[in-house]
């Protein structure tokens, strides 16, 4: 089956075409050369995106079973997190407005701070079978996921912090309002990807409807009818800047998906 999404309203920061999406109804490989997307608050697309896939609804769910929790990959986080809350479970309490889908936060290993989506993890499905967190290698921000993920399980621990899910909500406070997906560039070791950002002068600086936010330099933000061109050049004069000025390249944390790739 094939869903048509337009990515101009789907895709967090409102860019992209609209495109015919496969959709995996049952656990099952990717179709050949086709990228798999999530809620695409981490995607940017340009016009001409390579063959896209998507979980169907049926892999959103979340059941309790004695001392584990079982979660499909296409359930929001902050279905989750409410899940968390109104059952008193603990240590999801970091998905507290961290928009995105289950499969997105796996693959990305979301977080915050010290958190991460991997930290609870015990294991995940794929079409294959279940493969346990121990055989995944991963790190701050990514994760080799073996294959496309379906479903995957916790450690579910009574006692949901009510207090730590507040410092959370706060911390997102000083984030910008505009649509954006989230941080543009990964921190580099013992650096701040903003605080570079800002050094090169890259705070508020535009490109028509797109910016790096006046507020936080590392999110890249549509402040309305921003387009991937600018979004990549953009990107691009940022790395140049800070490498010049720092030797260091910044990594994307966000993922481009055009044919031919930009970088
Ligand atoms: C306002 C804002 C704030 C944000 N704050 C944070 C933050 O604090 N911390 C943080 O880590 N991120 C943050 N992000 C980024 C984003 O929320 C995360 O990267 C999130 O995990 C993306 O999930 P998604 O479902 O939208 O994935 P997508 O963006 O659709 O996809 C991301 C990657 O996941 C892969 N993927 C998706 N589903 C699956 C699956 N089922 N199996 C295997 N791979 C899959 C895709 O192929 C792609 O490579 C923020 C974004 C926004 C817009």
């Amino acid at each position: 089956m094939l869903k048509s999404i337009d990515f101009s309203t789907f895709s967090s920061i409102r860019i992209g075409p609209r495109v015919d999406v496969f959709v995996l109804e049952t656990p099952q490989p990717l179709p050949k050369n086709h990228q798999l997307i999530g809620g695409a608050n981490n995607l940017l697309l340009g016009p001409t995106p390579p063959p896209l896939a998507i979980l169907s609804k049926a892999f959103d769910f979340i059941h309790v079973d004695n001392t584990l929790l079982h979660v499909g990959a296409a359930t929001p986080s902050g279905k989750l997190f409410s899940f968390a809350k109104k059952h008193n479970l603990g240590g999801l309490e970091f998905m507290q407005q961290l928009p995105g889908t289950l499969g997105g936060m796996l693959a990305m290993n979301a977080g915050l701070k010290g958190w991460e989506i991997f930290g609870p993890l015990l294991a995940v499905r794929t079409h294959a079978g279940w493969v346990e967190k121990s055989d995944i290698t991963h790190g701050y921000r990514y994760a080799k996921l073996p294959d496309v993920v379906f479903e995957a399980r916790f450690t579910c621990k009574e006692g949901f912090d009510a207090a730590l899910a507040e410092q959370f909500r706060q911390m997102r406070q000083n984030q910008p309002k505009d649509s954006s997906l989230g941080s543009c560039f990964k921190n580099p070791e013992g650096e701040s990807a903003g605080r570079l950002l800002e050094e090169a002068g890259f705070r508020g600086k535009q490109y028509g409807g797109m910016a790096f936010s006046a507020q936080h330099a590392n999110f890249l933000v549509n402040l309305g009818g921003g387009t991937y061109e600018e979004a990549v050049a953009l990107i691009q004069e940022a790395k140049e800047a800070v490498a010049t000025k720092t030797g260091i390249w910044l990594e994307l944390e966000i993922k481009i998906l055009n044919i031919p790739a930009p970088f």
